[in-house]
């Protein structure tokens, strides 16, 4: 079959790679429809993340239909309209039982890298690098579904095909910031990047409650975005100070709950950038946290953080002092889908949350290294690349 496959630093290409097979009996085969680019897919990319191979087959987002079942998948048939969670949770561990998904302990088949960075592994995830699983990913004709059962669900008839790909990851990602973040009815809520985790985050807070969110970007096109679809206020950095600007908009009480949706690649402007951009380069550390900081020094005392964006390891000049005298809770996960698919699914079937929009650029598989280099470098206005194998 046809991929999309990573062949080193910035160097993507179509490749022919044998066709998946089921290997366990919980398995299924999906044919791809649609299968979207993700932010985080850019720190594979750029080679911030470890343990990824020439040949590699990446993409996690994607939806399509069921072609072949193992024996033991109850849920599904051959036919099935269904998008599958970017994380693959084996639903019988104490962490799939706590109903904390990516942090699952059967899923990762290579825990020793986990392990050596983290401490612990987390669970597996398609198309992200070998620290992760080694799974091959998304950006392909034809995927493996390990536990099918548990990170496979059916598509409502309301739900079309492209709207329904960003529930594999994008929307559940979001609404877990918002709902892990901690966002209470009547809270004022800050997002850091409005890309499409960023956008799904924001609407999330809305709808569990909050009476203000802001969502900080400096792109005018997904500022504009965010405001027509998500109905949230906007902020652009580049044009003010953003922990003053916040303090401003919130009565000089600054925000309840602050949303990283950025992740180890942030931008900023000034001698800030250009110190992490270096550090980083020189691998003095791995991610380059002008987001997460300015996420900790704006929240108001006592309030809570969430880093939903992509982090692989150390950074420096984290403000702890701020975390700790200002009395912060600050948390941070991969998602846990599985969780809330059921739910979103409703919400994007009866219209409360809308994702079609992030789809700005949809494309043939062929065209994957274009799409990314329209992704990574926004060009046109690009959100998010869709692909069609
Ligand atoms: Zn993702
Ligand atoms: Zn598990």
């Amino acid at each position: 079959m046809k991929a999309l496959c990573w062949e080193g630093v910035d160097k993507l290409a179509v490749e022919r790679v044998p066709d998946p097979r089921i290997q366990n009996a919980h398995d299924m085969i999906v044919k791809v429809r649609y299968t979207a680019s993700c932010g985080s897919d850019l720190h594979l990319l750029g080679g911030y993340i470890p343990a990824m191979e020439a040949g590699d087959v990446i993409g996690h987002e994607f939806m399509g239909e069921v072609v072949e079942t193992g024996p033991d998948v109850t849920k599904h048939q051959v036919g099935d309209r269904v998008v599958v969670v970017s994380f693959i949770g084996c639903g019988t561990c104490w962490y799939c039982d706590n109903d904390l998904w990516s942090l699952c302990d059967n899923t990762n088949t290579n825990p020793g890298i986990g392990q050596g960075l983290w401490g612990y592994e987390p669970g597996g995830i398609f198309g992200y690098s070998h620290a992760m699983g080694g799974f091959m990913g998304s950006h392909a004709e034809y995927v493996r579904v390990p536990f099918a059962d548990h990170g496979a669900f059916t598509v409502p008839e309301q739900i079309d095909d492209l709207s329904a790909v960003f529930a594999s990851d994008g929307v559940p990602t979001g609404w877990m910031g918002a709902h892990l973040g901690g966002v209470q009815a009547g809270d004022t809520v800050a997002v850091w990047g409005a890309g499409g985790v960023g956008q799904m985050a924001a609407r999330a807070a809305t709808l569990l409650g909050a009476e203000q969110v802001i969502v900080i970007d400096r792109l005018p096109e997904r500022l504009a975005m965010t405001a027509q679809h998500v109905g949230a206020e906007t902020l652009d950095y580049s044009r003010t100070d953003v922990g003053a600007e916040l303090r401003e908009r919130t009565g000089g009480r600054g925000p309840d709950v602050c949303i990283e949706a950025v992740g180890q690649e942030a931008h900023t402007h000034g001698p800030e950038y250009l110190y992490d951009k270096v550090k980083q380069q020189l691998r003095l550390e791995n991610d380059r946290p002008i987001a997460i900081r300015e996420a900790i020094m704006s929240c108001r005392k006592g309030g809570s953080v969430f880093s939903l964006g992509v982090f692989a390891g150390l950074v420096d000049k984290f403000p702890l002092g701020a975390l700790m005298n200002k009395g912060l809770t600050l948390r941070g996960a991969q998602q846990h889908g599985q969780r809330y698919l059921p739910m979103l699914l409703d919400r994007i079937a009866n219209g409360e949350i809308t994702t079609s929009h992030l789809a700005t650029h949809v494309m043939s598989l062929d065209d994957g290294p274009r799409g990314y280099d329209m992704f990574k470098n926004k060009k046109d206005g690009c959100v998010r690349a869709v692909f069609q194998p």
